[in-house]
């Protein structure tokens, strides 16, 4: 893009964006005001074209994809979506229909999570598509992953495996409709920020589930010095997923592969027993599901268990970006 393209699709696509956010100056300054009430967390993500998405993926889905996984962020810490950077390297080759269709997915999330676009820097130049969205969240006591402690009950929203089954979907011998639920789940990841007001109030401790719940859960098993036993059949699993599943030979295999997927984008979290019915009812209250699957106890690592109450071998431990 020249500079003056730059600056007209500054001025015309994405500075409808920052409307709303006094501190955004309409993205005509050199930099923005932060007016925050609370206390600020912030988080950054990178998506790189042919590494985190396919060259096929509709742009649209794309940036929505690149905004939900910072949201799923500062989820994970208890923190309100409070307004984003947005930084981006378009090939030289970008038409412009797909800039365009990529503000269009950007809007309508940035709306959806009432997260005003406050700044950042758009240049051209290379093969492939980089995304970095660096967004900021409002909390008073951040959520960690190291407040877990022995007889905290462990708990995750939503289900799990879908994102990973998404990614597969064109391999998986089930009905389109189905591939294409799957599919979506991928895409477009639902971080559950209706429950940040429960996990403010109960939460010990917590992460979202991006590597792959067995690793997510290693990782706040390591971060709080505890272990966590893991029971494998109170995993919550869609319906879609469940199609997949009674297909498959070996049934603790299959949820192992659930388990060590990724992409998930919900969270995973600690309460004390004293609070879980607090919890319960303010995640009723939101519409979240949250299922109960597993405790922390003494010791370290995580131990996934099976129905007959055997430890069960993970030996993929999620996906590893490095
Ligand atoms: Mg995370």
């Amino acid at each position: 893009m020249s500079r003056t393209g730059e600056f007209e699709f500054i001025a015309q696509s994405l500075a409808p964006l920052a409307a709303g956010y006094e501190g955004a100056f309409g993205l005509t300054d050199d930099a923005a005001l932060l007016a925050m009430s609370s206390g600020l967390t912030v988080t950054s993500d990178t998506l790189v074209q042919g590494v985190h998405f396919r060259n096929e993926d509709p742009l649209d889905l794309v940036a929505r994809k690149a905004l939900r996984v910072n949201v799923s962020d500062l989820v994970a810490m208890a923190a309100k979506p409070h307004a984003f950077l947005l930084s981006i390297v378009w090939p030289e080759t970008v038409a412009a229909d797909d800039q365009m269709r990529f503000v269009d997915g950007l809007a309508a999330d940035a709306h959806q999570y009432s997260m005003p676009l406050i700044g950042g820097d758009t240049v051209r130049g290379g093969d492939r598509l980089v995304i970095t969205i660096t967004a900021f969240g409002e909390v008073e006591r951040p959520l960690r992953r190291s407040g877990a402690r022995p007889g905290d009950r462990v708990f995750v929203s939503g289900t799990i495996g879908d994102g990973w089954l998404g990614l597969h979907a064109d391999d998986l011998d089930l009905p389109d409709p189905v591939r294409n639920v799957l599919k979506d789940r991928y895409m477009l990841p639902q971080p559950p920020v209706a429950l940040i007001e429960a996990l403010r109030a109960t939460a010990t401790a917590g992460l979202d589930v991006s590597d792959g719940l067995a690793a997510d859960a290693d990782h706040l098993s390591t971060t709080s010095g505890a272990g966590i036993d893991l029971q494998l059949a109170s995993v919550p699993v869609s319906a879609a997923a469940r199609q997949w599943l009674v297909k498959q030979a070996n049934q603790t295999d299959a949820m192992v592969s659930l388990i060590t997927g990724g992409d998930d984008y919900e969270m995973l979290f600690c309460v004390a027993d004293h609070q879980v019915d607090q919890m319960m009812s303010a995640a009723i209250d939101v519409r979240i599901d949250v299922t109960e699957i597993g405790l922390i106890c003494d010791g370290s690592g995580v131990r996934v268990f099976d129905e007959k109450g055997d430890i069960v071998q993970i030996l993929k431990t999620g996906f590893t970006h490095f």
